[in-house]
């Protein structure tokens, strides 16, 4: 026979397309449309019902960017479409390619219920299956005029990305506003024809299937009178039935569909319209579980629930009634869907502390898989803290992402540096918005890793990113799925059953050690300083409010501002999303982050303030030191306070021929050339120089830096091609600080004041600079004299190892990494450490010099970038960062160092003896929390780790009566299968494992 393949499947393309789906919609008659703008942000319900409309016409333009318009659309159904189903049809003047990225609504029924949400991909409201003929139709639709910021040119620099520089320019042109007839057996028939030929096309050309395929489309084609369609699809759809039926293959990989809508909780729009996009879509997933009685739904991120509960309590009510019918399904357990390469410790904990306890509060439901399928790679403390919120498993679908190294497994156990292993699963339908097409499931299908040993794969299904959801489109679909002849087979299902099953079918899956490296979006590491920064600085803020609050209540009855802290740690945890802390969403955003860190920031001081001065005694008669780090400070003990003690001697400044000076204060002398440049390092105890000879540290580098797309989140490795180095300074001076120096160099429009001192063996740098270039890369450089293959850097509770060398394509691959305080590198003996207040961002690399055959290893600290998208203003302005050079560092010094820069001393007048709440002997046991319990007991909680990555065995004692302990979980539950230690005289024996994380619960 003649191959006539493509023949048919362009047929099918285009009666499809002509003939068949346009008559989905037989007849129509248009609404009465009239509109009120909203003159500024988005009013409440009430108000937007109640406001007097204008009458608007279709195909008017409307919606200035970020506006809110309130449509009323009102109409009668014919008399003649008695018996028919109606809907009526609502297109604001979508893009069908673009849901989630552009206008969306809210219909809402005349008395404020919402009916449901409308995107491109979903347009209509039922009226009636059937109608009477006569019924009045008002509906009342909430329309934002959100700009589409991502084009199909994408990545072009823009100003719509925030209401203060978007203009009023309208958006929009009304489409649509009709009554139409549906009918159901044409619209059936589509997803059968779109079900066979997506199917057909991806099977192999030599197999009986795919021609049973062609020929049953032939056939039902010529069935159809494209003159009557309406007449004649049952007849179309009566030739498909056959080959509907033959059910999968017992091999078949069976994929567990779970509705989804992956939400961003900002990016190229603000966390206001996040409040709405959640409202919308919930609106139409509780609509859609009400008409299909397979389908489930799950939606992560505590906070976008709490949204919902807050903003929209009629459609809350829908979703608590779903959620109790166990269909719509709270999953992932945090707090939002965060970064996990940049939140420290603590806070990647309460990410999982305040999701989960949010849904058992409200639901009584914990679950117990970690649902990330978004977020820009996974630092290897996370599988230690998935653990200890009481969580087994995690879903991504991001590595597949990943530039260069295409991941092993879809199904594997990951391991984290302290050794936990977590149950995760890849989807390898590689999307978190799978829309039921056959080339999705059959290359979920074909690229499963884990073949011959395993079978289950996820796919979460719906429109997501902006929202949006499943559709009734994807149902039908995954209908005909369930059990077809060459699929892959299809089951709604709870991520929590398809764990068990993944489970269950693979009880030896293979392991994979350390971070879930994204060789993508390596540049969210550094863009938007200021949002990192103030990440940084309310996470630190929050410990010492914890700490001092702690300590003010316990030993003065100060009361402790559960309230106040709870809402700041959300706020702190909500702006941790995957594109605000990485630095990817529009100007608005990060204009807000930054306003809402200030205020963070004034509050926490305010607290830390109040405690502190609850704790200092009599303020007339001196002054006392307080130290939140976790290491004694200057003879303070960690966790205390008293009175001051001389402060640590200047260095000696001395000047050299050059124009330089040299800092020297006995343990570390600094040789600062002419041109400001740290030529030497020499550290006094050890005898041996830190910078590479020939070399200069404190080196300011620019390299250009325009990725080939994504500009906020790439970098591309081409960036290092070319490089300046900023060798020519202004000036280089004594700084006003005694035994400092400054150097002040102009480069381009910018502009960079740096003040460099010693102090205790450390040299502290100081970098101001008022940045004003575009499309650069800007670094701060340090050639170590170091032979090392390996360097870490600070991770959660513990720290990561990373290669100096590019043996491989994985290790080349890690060209730019996160660093949380310190990153650190030594050979035998001796070490250097660069530790930082507030960047995340750094590389490594090594080199032989022709000089000496001696290895220098080149760290290089990412300060600042410049791309235009999606904030065309990125990072213009003046930044400010601290980092310190510590050569002779051990590990332990590392971290010491690393909580010292972040945690500076605070003075408050006083004369009390403050004594720390708790207090460890050993050094290498770092505590990172002391609080009360959340539950408002008044129990003490403390969290601590191993460090460096060795045993610890230390003894904990606590500075206040304690009755009792328990080892609990991040959630402060005391753990049923694990023992408390022993309680002797307020002090407990621990012995920790290399990294491991404890919490103890004190009664008191
Ligand atoms: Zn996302």
């Amino acid at each position: 026979m003649h191959d006539d393949r493509e023949l048919v499947e362009a047929r099918l393309k285009r009666v499809l397309d002509e003939r068949i789906r346009p008559a989905v919609y037989p007849a129509s008659v248009p609404l009465d449309v009239a509109v009120w703008h909203a003159p500024g942000e988005p009013v409440p319900v009430a108000e937007g019902l109640a406001a007097s409309p204008s009458p608007i016409a279709v195909g008017d333009p409307w919606g200035a960017p970020w506006g809110t318009s309130w449509f009323t659309v009102a109409g009668t159904v014919p008399a003649d479409w008695a018996g028919r189903t109606v809907e009526v049809i609502l297109d604001l003047g979508f893009d069908e390619n673009m849901p989630g990225f552009q206008c969306e609504g809210l219909v809402y029924r005349p008395d404020g219920t919402p009916v449901k949400g409308l995107n491109p991909r979903n347009q209509w409201v039922r009226v009636g299956a059937p109608v009477q003929g006569g019924e009045e139709v008002r509906l009342h639709i909430e329309a934002a005029s959100n700009p589409v910021i991502l084009d199909y040119h994408p990545f072009v620099p823009t100003k719509l990305g925030d209401k203060a520089t978007a203009g009023s320019e309208p958006q929009y042109r009304l489409a649509r506003m009709d009554l139409a007839i549906f009918d159901e057996t044409v619209w059936q028939l589509v997803i059968d024809l779109e079900v066979l030929g997506e199917l057909m096309v991806e099977l192999p050309v030599d197999g009986a299937r795919r021609w049973e395929l062609l020929r049953a489309v032939e056939r039902a084609l010529d069935a159809i009178d494209l003159q009557d369609v309406n007449g004649t699809a049952a007849a179309g759809r009566a030739e498909l039935a056959g080959v509907l039926a033959t059910p999968a293959a017992p091999s078949a990989h069976r994929i567990s569909a779970v509705g989804h809508a992956h939400i961003d909780s900002a990016w190229l729009w603000p966390l206001r319209e996040t409040v709405r996009k959640v409202a919308r879509t919930t609106s139409n997933m509780t609509a859609l579980l009400e008409d299909e009685p397979d389908f489930v739904f799950v939606m992560s991120q505590a906070q976008q629930w709490a949204w919902v509960k807050e903003h929209r309590p009629e459609v809350w009510a829908r979703v608590v009634k779903a959620v109790a019918a166990g269909r719509f399904v709270p999953t992932g357990g945090m707090w939002v869907e965060s970064d996990t390469n940049m939140p420290g410790s603590e806070a990647m904990a309460r990410q999982f502390v305040h999701g989960k306890r949010f849904f058992l509060d409200e639901f009584g439901i914990e679950n117990d898989e970690v649902w990330l399928p978004d977020t820009f790679g996974f630092a290897a403390g996370l599988p230690q803290i998935i653990k200890a919120a009481g969580s087994k498993r995690l879903l991504t679908q991001k590595i597949s992402w990943s530039q260069v190294n295409k991941f092993p497994h879809h199904t594997f156990l990951w391991e984290g540096i302290d050794g936990t292993r977590i149950f995760t699963h890849f989807p390898p339908v590689d999307t978190y918005n799978c829309s039921m097409k056959g080339s999705e499931i059959a290359h979920a299908a074909r690229n499963f890793k884990d073949k011959g040993v395993a079978r289950h794969s996820l796919a979460p299904t719906g429109w997501g990113d902006g929202g949006g959801g499943t559709t009734r489109e994807m149902v039908a679909k995954a209908a005909r799925l369930r059990d077809l002849e060459g699929s892959a087979t299809v089951t709604w299902e709870t991520p929590a059953d398809f764990f068990a099953k993944a489970e269950a079918e693979y009880p030896n899956p293979p392991v994979w050690v350390g971070e879930l490296y994204l060789e993508l979006h390596r540049a969210t590491l550094t863009s938007q300083a200021k949002t990192k920064q103030g990440n940084r600085r309310s996470e630190s803020l929050l410990r010492e409010a914890e700490l001092w609050t702690a300590t003010a209540a316990v030993r003065a009855g100060h009361p402790y501002p559960h309230e106040q802290l709870d809402r700041i740690w959300k706020t702190v945890l909500l702006h941790q999303f995957h594109d605000i802390l990485p630095g990817s969403s529009i100007a608005w955003v990060h204009r807000e982050a930054e306003k809402t860190y200030a205020a963070v920031a004034e509050e926490l001081n305010d607290i830390i303030d109040a405690a502190q001065r609850a704790l200092a005694g009599n303020p007339g008669s001196g002054e006392l030191v307080f130290n939140a780090a976790p290491h004694a400070r200057n003879g303070v003990p960690a966790g205390g306070a008293s009175a001051v003690t001389a402060p640590a001697l200047a260095a000696e400044l001395r000047t050299r021929d050059d124009g330089g000076y040299v800092l020297d204060d006995g343990l570390l002398r600094v040789e600062i050339d002419g041109r400001g440049l740290v030529v030497s390092a020499y550290d006094l105890r050890a005898q041996r120089e830190t910078v590479a000879p020939g070399q200069a540290a404190n080196l300011l580098q620019i390299h250009p830096d325009f990725p080939n797309m994504w500009d906020a989140w790439d970098v591309d490795q081409f960036y290092r091609n070319t490089v300046t180095d900023l060798v020519d300074a202004d000036e280089v001076a004594p700084g006003e600080e005694p035994g400092s120096v400054r150097v002040v160099r102009s480069f381009g429009a910018s502009r960079v004041t740096q003040v460099l001192t010693v102090k205790a063996g450390r040299l502290d740098i100081r970098t101001e600079v008022d940045w004003h270039e575009t499309e650069k890369f800007l670094k701060l450089a340090f050639p170590l004299d170091v032979h090392a293959d390996r360097y870490a850097s600070e991770s959660q509770y513990g720290h990561a190892y990373r290669a100096t060398h590019t043996n491989t394509s994985w290790e080349a691959a890690k060209f730019e990494a996160c660093n949380h305080k310190f990153v650190h590198v030594e050979e035998p003996g001796w070490g250097v450490a660069l530790v930082t207040d507030s960047t995340y961002g750094h590389d490594v690399t090594r080199t032989v010099r022709a000089l000496d055959s001696g290895t220098t290893t080149m760290l290089r600290v990412s300060l600042l970038r410049a791309p235009r998208f999606p904030d065309p203003e990125t990072d213009q302005g003046t930044h400010r960062f601290s980092h310190a050079l510590v050569p002779g560092a051990a590990i332990g010094d590392a971290i010491r160092e690393g909580w010292f820069v972040n945690l500076p001393e605070r003075r408050v007048p006083g004369d009390a003896v403050i004594a720390p709440l708790v207090t460890v002997d050993d050094d290498a046991v770092v505590v990172t929390a002391v609080k009360l319990a959340d539950d408002g007991s008044g129990d003490v909680v403390v969290r601590f780790h191993e460090s460096r990555g060795g045993r610890a065995r230390a003894r904990l004692s606590t500075g206040f009566a304690a009755t009792g302990v328990a080892v609990t979980d991040l959630l402060e539950r005391p753990l049923a299968d694990v023992a408390a230690p022993e309680l002797t005289d307020g002090s407990v024996a621990v012995s920790l494992r290399p990294f491991e994380l404890v919490t103890l619960r004190f009664s008191r």
